[in-house]
């Protein structure tokens, strides 16, 4: 199914990463923190019980992709680390599909460093969003403000001295889009979502609409070659979830460690190294399911419990047919 995720108050989304517990903000809504929405949201209006969560937990039905920001009605997706910009005069240089080529092929990648135009050195776009703008692709933020918060002890449940807390929140009425891969208890459906932090003080409260998704035969075709993928990747040789396989020859990208979504059954957060969004897969897919999979991406098993929302994968050609053009 496509959704679409209305913000009605703004949303401060954040990745508490391990290392000194740096809190990062976040331009996107993580998968698996859709996938928690979605089912809290159903737990509380009682669609699903204890029960059910607990069997989501231990082998899951829902899967979603990350969502992404829609800016002036054009979908957004994570840039490549073969994306670049010149701050002087404002060139954007996508070197994506030669790059995939490039890789593909073994042959040695040729990348520029400096501006053609003007001779500056460039800056990566791996990292940021970028958007079709007219026919160029285009860095974007999304419209946040900045709301200072104060930390509480949990212990003592009082707030802790000197620690303020600067929060980017995600500005209402930002739009968001993502697919979500929905078992037959998930009706194409209005729902209201919380995401992110502060919920209980009313940030992140949102309208979610799922509809069935259009899939062309292009969709379908998955195959080998190269892909994008625009969630966090885990860096396996081989994964395979229910009769389908993924089998990845090179990744190129950044690692990071993350602290995984909250597993709200057991309480515990695995902690994994993953590549960045926006990483070029060279990888083969296959399995009759596969093409729905790739687009929610392929869960993996993290010590007891299923990393999701990543893994979510675009042929080279899907990337840019989303990016309108
Ligand atoms: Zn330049």
């Amino acid at each position: 199914m496509e959704a679409k995720l209305v913000l009605k108050s703004p949303a401060i989304i954040t990745r508490r990463r391990t290392e000194r517990g740096f809190v990062e903000p976040l331009d996107h809504v993580p998968g698996s923190m859709l996938r928690g929405a979605i089912l809290t949201s159903l737990f509380r209006s009682g669609r699903l019980s204890r029960e059910d969560l607990k069997r989501e937990a231990e082998k899951p039905s829902l899967l979603a992709s990350p969502a992404y920001p829609i800016v002036r009605g054009a979908k957004s997706l994570p840039a490549t680390p073969f994306m670049f910009y010149c701050r002087k005069c404002n060139s954007i240089i996508d070197v994506t599909r030669e790059s995939s080529e490039a890789l593909s092929h073994n042959k040695e990648l040729k990348l520029s460093l400096t501006c053609e135009k003007c001779g500056e050195p460039l800056k990566s776009l791996y990292g940021y969003i970028v958007a079709k703008s007219g026919n160029r692709v285009e860095r974007i933020r999304v419209r946040t403000f900045r709301s200072t918060s104060v930390a509480i002890d949990k212990g003592r449940g009082s707030a802790m001295t000197g620690m303020l807390f600067d929060y980017e929140a995600i500005a209402e009425g930002t739009e968001f889009w993502a697919w979500v891969l929905a078992p037959e208890w998930l009706q194409a459906d209005k729902m209201e979502v919380a995401v992110g932090r502060g919920s209980s003080r009313g940030f992140g409260w949102a309208e979610l609409e799922l509809r069935e998704a259009q899939h062309t035969s292009q969709w379908l075709k998955a195959g080998q070659g190269g892909f994008v993928a625009i969630s966090p990747l885990s860096p396996l040789k081989r994964i395979e979830w229910e009769g389908s396989t993924l089998t990845m020859t090179k990744v190129f990208g950044r690692t990071f460690r993350l602290q995984a979504g909250w597993d709200f059954v057991r309480g515990f957060r695995p902690i994994v190294e993953l590549v960045k969004s926006g990483s070029m897969v060279l990888a083969r897919a296959s399995g009759d399911a596969i093409a729905t999979l790739l687009h929610v991406g392929l869960p993996v098993k993290s010590g007891d419990s299923w990393l999701t929302g990543i893994n979510v994968l675009l042929s080279i050609d899907e990337y840019y047919k989303l990016l309108g053009g």
